[in-house]
């Protein structure tokens, strides 16, 4: 839809829509489409030159999901769920990009994009109620309603490792990894970080090396993926039943339909713990951890399936001083997100495959042609970062975003994010945010968590239109009363006890906050779903009269 004329009596000249969405990912897209279904006028924009937000920039080799593709995709379209074909159990990184672009074509959403524009700021207007948003290239834009839309995992993080700069030889980061192809083949690689994206890209790394040297501060567990191409009669039952089969994956704490143990682990016999592994191992994926229902909760129970991988890992990597290293035991599985895989531990029985421990060889530098660490300097024609993201916030953090009383969210946000339902965050009236902290976000299946939190947002955009109302803000003690919940429900499982990007401690200097919301997608849900009943309780909303204002603000 163009641009309206909402705002007409101002005097800037800046394109003026009702509803600015900040990316393009899955969670930008569907927030478009509902927005013009709603008949308001949107846009979007986005710094790629193209959809898929997360899913566009990783795509180093062996990028993959790690939930199951009948699983990762949108559901609010019966359609679109029964046109699209998986080709395997896992989509690659290049299929779920032709996916995001397959909706994008579906819903005629491109025509709203508008591309290559990174947004620089977003500064709210009092007494105008007016979001004014501008890209780093000085578009400016205008819009009642902003969406931040800017994704969990889309701020890539690089190390500071001295000398980096100074390396001569290609530089790549998983999470922003060239459009272009990359020839690694026949190089000496060094790849820095073993979490779920080094874990992919390790083995792939290895077929194409001369050498690769593996840097490892702390391993991970991680649990053989299985990929397999896509099973007809599997993706036939899926589709002959979508419909229920999501709404039961919304009663489920990940969002994903799956098979969770309901007793403790304790509560059985080592025997019959053992084959429930042994039959969560050979089935593969990450659903390895819902195996009973304390293994998040009781490091006795946690320590069972911990071990069992450890055993595993040790029963591949056939060198007993690598497999040891290899095999995690400063966290309990789980409380780091859990990683799939495709022959990870395997690949270091390779002959050009070296791991090298930071720990007892610490990290010095980086120069010209290599690296040391410890007192040994690897030669190097390409590094490989797989070094995170600073996750969560970090995308939002990259905008100058201002609201009421030229507060800065980056200001507001000093000691931690504060948000009421995840949504939306008190002093900044009129911006939502898509799967933020203090929702369940990276602990579900993303695309589950993003449709609810915009279908959530298009809801109560449709109320406050029926109202005339002008603003919509959440209220500090409401947002605090939400964070506390939010603490206090981490803090009866075992994430907190990992040093995790959940908690933002990869990210020097960022405030070590155990950032989503732990209660689960029904939990979350309903709570949610109870506020917007109760007259969106916990916000005040204002309208031209300001008269809405007493009728909503509680608590
Ligand atoms: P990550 O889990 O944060 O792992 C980063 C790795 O880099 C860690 O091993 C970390 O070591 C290491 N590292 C960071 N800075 C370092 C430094 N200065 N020196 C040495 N090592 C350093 O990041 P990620 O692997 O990109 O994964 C992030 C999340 O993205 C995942 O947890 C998952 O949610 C998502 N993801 C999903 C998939 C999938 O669906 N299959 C794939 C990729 C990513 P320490 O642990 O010691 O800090």
């Amino acid at each position: 839809m163009e641009p309206d004329t909402v705002f007409q009596s101002s005097p800037r000249r800046a394109p003026s829509f009702d509803v600015i969405i900040v990316g393009a990912g899955f969670a930008g897209m569907y927030m478009l489409h509902l927005a013009r279904e709603l008949g308001l006028t949107a846009t979007i924009l986005e710094t790629a030159p193209g959809v898929g937000g997360t899913w566009f920039w990783n795509r180093y080799p062996g990028a993959r999901c790690d939930v199951e593709s009948m699983q990762y995709s949108y559901s609010f379209c019966e359609e679109l769920q029964q046109e699209w074909h998986w080709s395997e159990r896992y989509a690659s990184q290049p299929e779920i990009l032709k996916y995001a672009n397959h909706v994008a074509n579906k819903f005629d959403l491109l025509r709203d994009i508008r591309f290559n524009s990174r947004v620089a700021s977003a500064i709210f207007h009092e007494g105008e109620d007016v979001w004014q948003v501008s890209t780093d290239g000085g578009e400016h834009y205008r819009a009642k309603w902003c969406v931040m839309a800017t994704g969990c995992l889309s701020a890539a993080q690089r190390p500071n490792i001295p000398g980096l700069g100074t390396f001569k030889g290609e530089i790549y980061h998983t999470g922003n990894w060239p459009q272009e192809p990359v020839d690694l083949a026949g190089r000496k690689i060094g790849a820095i970080g073993t979490g779920s994206s080094g874990i992919q890209v390790v083995p792939e790394l290895a077929k194409l090396a001369k050498h690769l040297h593996v840097f490892q501060r702390t391993p991970n567990f991680s649990i053989p993926a299985r990929n397999q191409p896509m099973d007809s009669a599997y993706e036939a039952e899926w589709k002959q039943s979508y419909a229920q089969r999501r709404t039961a994956a919304r009663t489920m704490p990940a969002g994903i339909f799956s098979d969770i143990g309901t007793n403790s682990a304790l509560a059985v016999s080592a025997d019959d713990r053992l084959l429930e592994y042994e039959r969560r191992w050979a089935a593969g994926g990450t659903g390895f951890t819902g195996a009973y229902s304390d293994l998040l909760k009781n490091e006795d129970a946690n320590s069972t399936a911990a071990e069992f991988v450890r055993k595993k890992i040790r029963e591949v990597v056939t060198d007993p001083a690598v497999a040891n290293l290899l095999a995690p035991v400063d966290h309990p599985i789980g409380s780091k997100r859990i990683c799939a895989d495709t022959n990870y531990f395997s690949t270091f029985n390779r002959q050009n495959v070296t791991l090298v421990d930071l720990r007892s060889n610490p990290l010095q530098e980086v120069s010209e042609n290599g690296l040391t660490a410890g007192s040994q300097f690897y030669e190097l024609d390409t590094l490989v970062l797989a070094t995170g993201f600073d996750a969560i916030t970090g995308a939002l953090s990259k905008i100058e975003i201002v609201g009421r009383q030229a507060l800065t969210l980056k200001e507001k946000w000093r000691d931690g994010p504060n948000t009421y339902l995840g949504l939306m965050t008190s002093g900044f009236p009129n911006l939502f945010i898509v799967t933020g902290p203090g929702s369940p976000s990276v602990l579900t299946n993303v695309i589950v968590a993003i449709e609810d939190n915009v279908k959530w947002i298009a809801d109560c955009l449709a109320y406050l239109k029926t109202r005339g109302a002008e603003t919509i803000e959440a209220t500090a003690s409401a947002e605090e009363g939400w964070m506390e919940h939010v603490g206090q429900a981490a803090e009866g499982t075992l994430y907190t006890k990992a040093k995790s990007w959940y908690l933002g401690v990869n990210v020097p200097g960022k405030p070590a906050v155990f950032m989503p919301y732990v209660g689960g997608v029904p939990t979350y849900q309903k709570i949610c779903e109870e506020v917007a009943a109760d007259g969106y309780r916990g916000f005040v909303i204002e309208g031209r009269s300001k008269s809405l204002r007493a009728r909503q603000a509680v608590g």
